[in-house]
């Protein structure tokens, strides 16, 4: 199956199990907006839990808030989102259709490395064991050549960007001949940028009406409360401050299902620390948060770091993680060193001060901060991609299963009566009524007991308890694992013990702590 096949089967699986639904579908849709059904808001949830409970209750210097998503205007001045937060858009005359500038220009990047990339699988197959991978890509003409087109328009591109260069820009979609992937003319417009914020009246008349816009981040959310936190919390540098909430975003090219979308949420944290120690905290950042990644259990090689060359004017680190997405390595997260940059202008604009004495330097200073920053949806998507597998059982039998790591999974057992008689479905109710205070159970009667095992497979549920005759006779029942289709007969008391170890965070938190 290509990547290309299993997204779009991941997608119509998402909507048939309840995971995700097209926002306001019975309209037609909303493009770029997504609901979550039963089994996907439970998804959610657990993601959302994993995060914070990694931050804020294995992190004594951690502690979470919840701020409003409406913002007092000038923060978005403070911020540099009124001034800065543009995309550069083209379109295209002939298709009509729009575009973001760097990102035609990433997937022409792309393009390239493929085309590295066979060069590199055709020198394997060519020299088979005496293949020295490093040193064809050091030698081989055609690839050093694609290399250097990569440094260079990459260099141009970046150049472009860091001094709002838009001319240039557009000179360089032209000079690496991009076409509209739709009408396939070259036939461009000037490129111009566009502000990413949604804004709104807020107010009962239009004379006292003010615009205020909603939230493209949480962090400044937590920034201009970070006094208010410090001082009621009596925290100590180094802290940081969590928050997990919505943010808008009017991203120009909404695609990719819930991988960009213009209502999102985010988890981020901000993590406050002495001028000068930043770079120090910074890597151990990027240790911390791509264990948390792993200690998923979604397969190590899907992860990569992507640092950055082009900064953002006030950040001197920043980097993503990227996760092997069906349509390629992609950001999940980012973490960015932001400097003083945040708190200095809020002080700046607001005329209050946000300084903190730090008693062991006996100093005043604006601390540094760096950002964590991981998207609620991606880690949806990167969780039901990763998960979403077709198997082969016997010739005229597969299975679709999702392989969510059981802390995740939505449901984590299904309690299932052999036959709906003879006392069965009693006896299911009351063993599930045992474990219902503990874990999120389904009940299900309907079809063949091989059927109800397929459908608890397709929405990822680690566990199927099966309760039989014996069960009435000797208190023991069949627990059916997941990934492994085994089926082992435990008594009773033992099935608490069983899940509750494949699903209980604790054994994770215990090697993040
Ligand atoms: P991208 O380069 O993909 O647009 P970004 O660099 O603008 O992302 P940040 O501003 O660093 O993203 O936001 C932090 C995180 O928020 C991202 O890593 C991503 O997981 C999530 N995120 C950002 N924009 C969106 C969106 N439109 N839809 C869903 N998630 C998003």
């Amino acid at each position: 199956m290509t990547q290309e096949d299993l997204f779009k089967k991941l997608i119509a699986h998402s909507k048939e199990y309840g995971f995700i639904f097209q926002s306001s579908e019975i309209y037609d849709g909303l493009s770029a907006v997504y609901d979550y059904g039963q089994l996907g808001a439970e998804l959610k949830n657990n993601i959302k839990k994993y995060w914070w409970e990694a931050m804020v209750r294995l992190n004594d210097n951690i502690v979470g808030i919840d701020s409003a998503i409406f913002m007092h205007p000038r923060i978005w001045e403070a911020s540099g989102h009124v001034g800065a937060f543009n995309d550069p858009l083209i379109d295209n005359k002939d298709s009509k259709k729009r575009y973001r500038a760097d990102v035609l220009l990433e997937e022409h990047i792309a393009k390239i490395e493929d085309k590295i990339e066979k060069e590199v699988e055709k020198g394997r197959k060519k020299f088979a064991d005496s293949f020295d991978e490093t040193k064809f890509r050091e030698t081989n003409p055609n690839v050093i050549r694609n290399q250097n087109k990569i440094a260079e328009i990459t260099h141009r591109m970046n150049g472009a960007l860091n001094s709002n260069d838009l001319d240039a820009l557009k000179q360089l979609i032209l000079d690496c001949e991009i076409v509209c992937p739709i009408s396939g003319t070259r036939n461009w417009t000037d490129v111009r940028q566009f502000n990413l914020m949604f804004s709104l009246q807020m107010g009962s008349t239009a004379e006292s009406a003010n615009t205020i816009y909603l939230r493209p981040e949480t962090a400044q959310g937590i920034f201009v409360n970070f006094l208010n936190v410090q001082k009621t919390g009596r925290m100590k540098i180094p802290f940081g401050i969590a928050q997990i909430g919505k943010a808008f975003r009017n991203e120009i090219v909404a695609r990719q299902f819930i991988f960009r979308m213009r209502e999102f949420e985010q988890m981020e944290m901000q993590f406050f620390v002495r001028p000068g120690e930043e770079l120090k905290w910074f890597a151990k950042w990027k240790e911390n948060r791509m264990k948390w990644h792993k200690s998923l259990g979604v397969g190590d090689d899907n992860y990569r770091f992507h640092d950055h060359e082009k900064l953002a004017h006030y950040a001197n680190a920043a980097t993503d993680i990227e996760f092997n997405f069906p349509f390629g390595f992609k950001e999940v997260e980012g973490i960015h060193s932001r400097t003083d940059f945040d708190l200095g202008s809020h002080q700046k604009y607001s005329g209050k001060k946000l300084q903190y004495f730090d008693s062991e330097t006996g100093e005043s200073y604006v601390p540094y901060v760096i950002e964590t920053s991981i998207g609620v949806d991606r880690m949806m998507l990167l969780i039901l991609s990763s998960s979403y597998h077709e198997e082969r059982l016997s010739d005229d039998e597969q299975r679709i299963v999702l392989h969510i790591p059981p802390v995740l999974a939505p449901v984590k057992l299904a309690v299932l009566p052999l036959l709906k008689k003879d006392g069965l479905p009693e006896k299911a109710r009351e063993i599930l009524n045992s474990l219902k205070c503990d874990f999120y159970c389904q009940y299900d009667e309907k079809d063949s007991i091989g059927k109800r095992y397929r459908r608890q497979d397709a929405i990822g549920t680690p566990f199927c308890i099966t309760v039989d005759h014996q069960t009435l006779d000797d208190n023991t029942v069949t627990v059916r694992h997941r990934d492994t289709m085994e089926q082992q007969r435990v008594d009773i008391s033992k099935i608490y013990e069983i899940i509750n170890e494949q699903v209980s965070f604790k054994k994770i938190f215990e090697k993040l702590i």
